[in-house]
């Protein structure tokens, strides 16, 4: 479902994410893992950042995980921001490892509500016809 008026930047999809972006699309999360090292990582990149090797293959994540670190946004540091603060920034650890900087959603901005290694699951904001954002709320 598009929303009207949606004023924030959009991705746009490179040739190495845009595995990403059509798994957000489906609301699932895809991240790309290495053959040769057995691990997941992530931002998508065609080589593995750990072993520098190009045997790599994207996998379908549990989008399950937990927050690694947040911070509470009080400044709209874009327009497109400014009736949301303020609103919950992440870096989310997921189960497979690697982690992802997103937003929290269903939480208070509040640090009485938000914690580290809170347990948290993905979900997808339909924004436009093609682009979905995954976020993440509290399970
Ligand atoms: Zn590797």
């Amino acid at each position: 479902m598009a929303q009207d008026g949606y004023r924030k930047p959009l991705p746009t999809p490179s040739p190495e994410s845009k595995r990403y972006w059509d798994g957000c699309h489906n609301h699932e999360l895809w991240i790309p893992f290495c053959r040769n090292c057995q691990k997941f990582y992530f931002y998508p990149r065609d080589f593995c950042p750990a072993c520098f090797g190009w045997d790599i293959e994207w996998r379908k994540a549990s989008g399950r995980g937990r927050v690694y670190t947040y911070a509470i946004q009080h400044r709209a540091w874009h327009p497109g921001w400014q009736d949301e603060v303020p609103y919950v920034t992440a870096l989310v650890q997921l189960e497979e490892g690697p982690r992802l900087y997103t937003n929290l959603i269903g939480v208070d901005p509040d640090p009485a509500h938000v914690h580290c290694d809170m347990p948290v699951e993905v979900t997808f904001e339909d924004i436009t016809e093609d682009v979905s954002l995954p976020k993440f709320r509290p399970v």
